[in-house]
């Protein structure tokens, strides 16, 4: 049975993290009724995680960072364990109907909001390589959130790798924890974040603060490197192979070397988590590497009227800039509600550059840390490509052969992407393998659902991707 708030909220805020809190501080401090929902137990997203027992002293930036967001959340409704799997226009085309799963036995509840903010961030970027199906091979993001809100370490000996500034975070948090890192590879050259730091002194501040303590505990560091294989036996990982790469992350001839590790934490950077904003046929753009993101403008509002995006949706950038999107999308609803366009226009100036500078910052990033082609040849044809339909390579080559020039025509050949995921994990791989550029999947359904609640939402017929 479905449970539907009798009153309207002014405003969903779908996603806890630092640009959905920001943006529901904002708004029900101007006096609006928000509803701020997450599918995790506690607020904070992925930056601000933290275990829920014992709960640790306050200490750091993150911790002053959600201190101060959780204060100026006001009388907003807080829904933790809240997972939304759609959302649509509702009743009568007048706001939107925002459909949750909740508790152990997974009640769904719909949510009735006048406008919805979307800060569902984003998730690891996994490239497949021969072996990545085994266990002990984690996602970085994976590994650091264990650690983080479980305080449990991933392994005993760690091998760090994929591309990107997020490795060293996850490295000096391992070598912190106790945990032996065998080293970190990174695929793209050593000096890739050299020139962006100058920009932001701070950050280049962090990156020294992690390099020390990479120094402290000597885990090496080591650039133009890739692990292209990962060796196990029937208990799980043994060991990895890291090839030294050439700038489009071939494998150089003859520079491989062999890693022992029970544990593999791998990422590539992060994708945004576009499935509610492609069901409501939100426009997107292009990042600076093109990768789909949702297209806002200057007051984060979306193509589609009453929809506002925030955070990572919008670009991978950091928590940060995720913050200051939130504010200026929480301004934008306030004005908006209140019909005040004019509050909306004269937006604090400060707000504006800031948020310039610091997506001008993660543009540079993203620039500095692309995936290259080169990762296509570490692939065997029995290499798994989609770990759910388990479909290897080799099958993916054969559909091409016969005519499947799209990852749409390769995904009705051999199933890749048809399996419980629906393609998030394989998806872009997938699209890259077929010589595309990574696009959103249009997903009627962003989480699993029982039949019994999908009958009882109102008749309707969304585009089916699958
Ligand atoms: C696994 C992972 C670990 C990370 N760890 C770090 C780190 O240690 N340090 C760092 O600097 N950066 C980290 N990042 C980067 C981080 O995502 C950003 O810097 C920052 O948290 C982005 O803020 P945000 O508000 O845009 O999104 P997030 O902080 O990601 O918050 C998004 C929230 O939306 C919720 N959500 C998503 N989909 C749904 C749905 N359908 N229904 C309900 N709720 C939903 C999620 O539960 C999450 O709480 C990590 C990213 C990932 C993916």
């Amino acid at each position: 049975m479905t449970d539907h708030d009798a009153e309207p909220y002014d405003l969903a805020v779908v996603g806890a993290g630092p640009a959905g809190l920001a943006a529901a501080g904002v708004a029900a401090r101007a006096g609006l009724r928000v509803a701020l929902l997450d599918a995790g137990p506690r607020i904070g997203g992925q930056y601000l995680r933290r275990p829920a027992r014992p709960d640790p002293p306050p200490r750091g930036a993150p911790a002053a960072m959600l201190a101060r967001l959780r204060d100026a959340l006001g009388d907003a409704r807080v829904l933790l364990g809240h997972r939304v799997w759609a959302v649509e226009p509702g009743p009568d085309g007048d706001g939107f109907a925002v459909h949750c799963l909740t508790g152990r036995e997974e009640r769904a509840r719909t949510i009735v909001a006048t406008r919805l903010l979307i800060a569902t961030g984003a998730y690891d970027r996994v490239l497949p390589f021969p072996g990545w199906d085994l266990p002990g091979v984690m996602t970085a993001g994976g590994v650091q959130a264990l650690l983080k809100g479980d305080l449990v370490v991933a392994g005993r000996r760690v091998v760090v790798a994929g591309t990107g500034p997020f490795l060293l975070p996850v490295a000096a948090s391992l070598a912190a924890a106790g945990t032996t890192v065998a080293g970190v590879f990174e695929a793209g050259g050593r000096l890739a974040l050299a020139p962006q730091a100058l920009v932001r002194p701070g950050k280049a501040v962090e990156a020294l603060g992690y390099g020390c303590r990479l120094l402290r505990h000597r885990v090496p560091y080591k650039g133009g490197r890739a692990v292209v294989a990962a060796h196990g036996d029937g208990g799980g990982l043994t060991h990895v192979t890291v090839a030294k790469v050439d700038a489009h992350w071939r494998p150089r001839p003859g520079g491989h070397e062999t890693v022992e590790c029970d544990t593999l934490a791998v990422g590539y950077g992060f994708t945004p988590q576009l499935d509610l904003p492609a069901q409501l046929g939100c426009a997107m753009a292009a990042d600076a590497v093109g990768g789909p993101v949702v297209r806002v403008d200057r007051r984060m509002r979306t193509s589609v009227a009453g929809v506002y995006a925030a955070g990572e949706t919008t670009g991978v950038g950091g928590a940060d800039l995720a913050e200051i999107e939130g504010v200026i999308a929480g301004r934008a609803v306030v004005a908006d509600t209140m019909d005040m366009p004019a509050a909306g226009a004269s937006m604090d100036i400060r707000v504006r550059v800031r948020r310039l500078r610091l997506a001008g910052f993660a543009r540079a990033l993203l620039r500095a840390y692309p995936v290259r082609d080169g990762w296509m040849s570490w692939l065997r044809d029995d290499t798994l490509v989609c770990r759910c339909e388990e479909v290897p390579y080799g099958r993916l080559k054969e559909a091409r052969d016969l005519g499947a020039s799209d990852a749409r025509s390769i995904k009705l050949l051999a199933r890749p992407g048809m399996g419980r995921c629906q393609g998030r994990i394989c998806g872009e791989a997938v699209a890259r393998l077929a010589g595309a550029g990574p696009a959103p999947l249009r997903r009627p359904i962003a989480q699993p659902v029982r039949l019994g609640d999908l009958a009882e939402m109102d008749e309707r017929t969304p585009d089916d991707d699958t």
